[in-house]
């Protein structure tokens, strides 16, 4: 049998990998807090700087030129260098993805994502993190989306379509969605296997039926930081982790497991 997932970290993805050559990625986290909080003595205002943040990983010029009221170029500039300097090691793989994305897919605005678009990336989910989390937790109804490429791929996954989303039956103690889901829920987080592509109307069901609605998204940078916009722009409070490598089917020609910052969920709750 192979060995669970867990055991075989540290895993590289396509375009980052959060672990580098240690067992996990608390390094990672412990960077990004000092970065985060050395732009907030620079900005300390958390919700300016998360709009400085959006507005220089916007890829669109026209876009960064419609939210040019927030810009401060001499921040910005400090910013993107000091996030060059210090997280290119975890984006490594990201030029030569791009130098080999097909035409068909270069229009894909996950796939497309820039090496410094990822930097921002991740200083957006921190932020987001820090400023949403109070709300996020006083959320009467709290749900998460787990990415399905955390699941266990030894055996047949036994997931099923629940009232929202689908949900992991728990067939296999070492499946990291199980293991997660066990720990969301002891903070009373309904746990989902991420599968849908619509999250707008997925978010809509879920609003119509709650009173007030706190959303936790555990997948790959891109991505995540795109379901953590929708969810602001749709009054959802949300908080996030990244996976530590992207490494599903829409990267790799196929699917590989991957794994996520256990203790770092933990922190969030
Ligand atoms: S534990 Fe859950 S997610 Fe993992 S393989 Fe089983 S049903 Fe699927």
């Amino acid at each position: 049998m192979n060995p669970h997932p867990a055991e075989k970290t540290p895993f590289r993805g396509k375009t980052y990998s959060l672990c580098l050559d240690e067992q996990n990625s608390a390094r990672y986290y412990e960077l990004i807090r000092e970065l985060t909080d050395k732009f907030l003595t620079r900005c300390p205002d958390e919700k300016k700087l998360l709009a400085h943040v959006r507005n220089a990983s916007a890829q669109k010029s026209f876009i960064r030129k419609l939210s040019g009221r927030v810009a401060d170029k001499e921040l910005v500039s400090f910013i993107r260098q000091s996030l060059r300097e210090s997280l290119s090691e975890y984006t490594s793989g990201v030029g030569q993805h791009l130098k080999s994305l097909p035409l068909s897919q270069r229009f894909d605005p996950v796939l497309k994502t820039k090496e410094e678009q990822y930097h921002l990336y991740m200083i957006e989910i921190e932020l987001v993190n820090r400023i949403y989390k109070e709300a996020f937790r006083k959320s009467s109804y709290k749900f998460a989306l787990i990415a399905h490429c955390l699941r266990d791929f030894r055996p047949e996954c036994k997931a099923y379509s629940g009232d929202y989303e689908t949900v992991c039956r728990g067939c296999t103690k070492d499946c990291l969605v199980h293991l997660g889901g066990t720990l969301l829920k002891k903070y009373d987080i309904h746990p989902y296997i991420s599968i849908t592509m619509d999250f707008e109307k997925l978010f809509k069901k879920i609003k119509a039926d709650h009173k007030s609605v706190g959303a936790l998204g555990i997948g790959c940078v891109p991505e995540l930081v795109m379901g953590m916009r929708l969810c602001i722009e749709m009054d959802i409070p949300p908080v996030g982790i990244p996976l530590d490598a992207n490494r599903c089917a829409r990267w790799m020609k196929e699917a590989h497991e991957t794994s996520f910052n256990m203790e770092e969920l933990e922190k969030l709750m």
